[in-house]
């Protein structure tokens, strides 16, 4: 008896380690479906909206916390630490980021850099495919921006937090982490980037 139901444990142990991978890999495949379905939404290099410049938001109405939950979400789904309004095709001075951890909406920000430190690091971006170039940015700056609601705030940022509001920006001044890039490394990126447009 005591062989059997060791036997039945093991089995039972067995099966739930069975049913845990089986919905591990689900959710790793519905992760995974659900990038694909987040990028799908966001436009890519090569789309003119990504180089024109984001107008100032002027009007706080109930319309924006949805743009932004729904900015957020697709970020997250996306992997991203940063989507900006430019990048689905809405020409309004908004980004969403995580800033160590926390969701954060800018509306109308004004970034200034403090002091005179530069710092280059790796970059990515959601509308730029696999291309990872370095980029230099200041290594402290102030942020001043209204939330959805259009509560007015300002951070002091450095690191990693700095960079990303940066970037973000950026795109709502129709730049991109290319522009930023040294010569080599954009002629590289470009190269990854040019053979995807002749095929779309
Ligand atoms: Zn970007």
């Amino acid at each position: 008896m005591a062989t059997h139901e060791h036997d039945h444990d093991h089995d039972h142990d067995h099966d739930e380690r069975e049913e845990l991978s089986e919905a591990e890999a689900r959710a790793e495949v519905e992760r995974l479906v659900r990038k694909e379905v987040a990028l799908s939404q966001i436009r890519q290099y090569g789309d003119p909206v990504l180089r024109m410049r984001a107008g100032e938001v002027e009007t706080f109405d109930e319309a924006l916390p949805e743009l932004t939950d729904r900015m957020l979400e697709l970020m997250h789904d996306a992997d991203g630490a940063g989507l900006a309004a430019n990048q689905i095709g809405i020409l309004r001075r908004i980004f969403v980021c995580t800033l160590e951890g926390e969701d954060r909406v800018f509306v109308n920000p004004v970034v200034t850099p403090v002091g005179r430190d530069v710092e280059s690091e790796i970059e990515g971006c959601l509308s730029l495919a696999s291309v990872r170039v370095p980029v230099e940015r200041a290594a402290k700056v102030t942020i001043e921006a209204h939330d959805a609601h259009g509560a007015p705030f300002s951070l002091e940022l450095e690191g990693h937090p700095a960079r990303v509001v940066q970037h973000e920006v950026d795109h709502l001044d129709g730049k991109l982490m290319l522009d930023r890039a040294d010569p080599e490394s954009r002629r590289e990126a470009l190269g990854i980037l040019r053979p995807r447009l002749v095929l779309s």
